[in-house]
């Protein structure tokens, strides 16, 4: 199996790039910002409960999160290999996930990181929340989320650095170009089906 984390702040362009991977590549997208909103507008207790932090910008317990991503992964048995995408974003989550894929006889094989200025970032989420109506995309929120990635998320790149799977990825170039550097590391071990 393949697995990738593909890693970033917000608007870093990871929903994007993944459904552009998962065209080529066939691999099962796990996109936990996805999984919350469908829980939320479900109004399901566990959307009800998430829905708190995510309006005021913060991370959701990672309790709540990874019970949630080791439900989605035995649903999708048999797969070609995931992509996580906003998964993990905390120390306890990528310990919590390399247990989950050990326990499933594989692993993480690689993370690609995506690095965007922090001013292109906002650009892109604000004008996001205009096209999408997304609503913790409007300036107040942004500045937490992009808080609480520099506290929290930033440690989970040196979790996979120390296992030597770490890759930067330049994102802050046009799609297709982010696209076709993302591919070069990917085809090392996977070719597009
Ligand atoms: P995203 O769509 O990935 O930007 O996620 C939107 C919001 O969902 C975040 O601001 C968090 O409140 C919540 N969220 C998504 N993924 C996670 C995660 N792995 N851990 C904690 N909270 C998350």
């Amino acid at each position: 199996m393949f697995n990738l984390i593909l890693f970033g702040p917000p608007g870093s362009g990871k929903g994007t790039q993944s459904a552009n991977i998962v065209r080529s590549y066939k691999l099962e997208h796990i996109s936990t910002g996805d999984l919350l909103r469908e829980e939320v507008s479900q109004q399901t207790p566990l959307g009800v409960e998430a829905k708190k932090y995510m309006d005021q910008g913060l991370l959701v317990p990672d309790e709540v999160v990874i019970g949630m991503i080791s439900s989605k992964i035995d649903e999708r048995h048999g797969a070609r290999g995931f992509i996580f995408d906003g998964f993990p974003r905390t120390a306890a989550q990528a310990e919590a996930l390399d247990k989950l894929v050990e326990f499933k006889n594989t692993e993480i094989t690689l993370m690609l990181s995506l690095e965007v200025p922090e001013a292109d970032l906002i650009k892109r989420l604000v004008g996001r929340g205009i096209s999408s109506g997304r609503s913790d995309d409007n300036e107040e929120v942004i500045t937490k989320r992009i808080k609480e990635y520099h506290s929290k998320t930033t440690p989970v790149a040196a979790h996979y650095n120390a296992q030597g799977k770490l890759e930067h990825i330049k994102g802050d170039s046009s799609i297709e170009q982010t696209f076709k550097l993302l591919a070069k590391h990917i085809d090392k071990y996977l070719l597009p089906e």
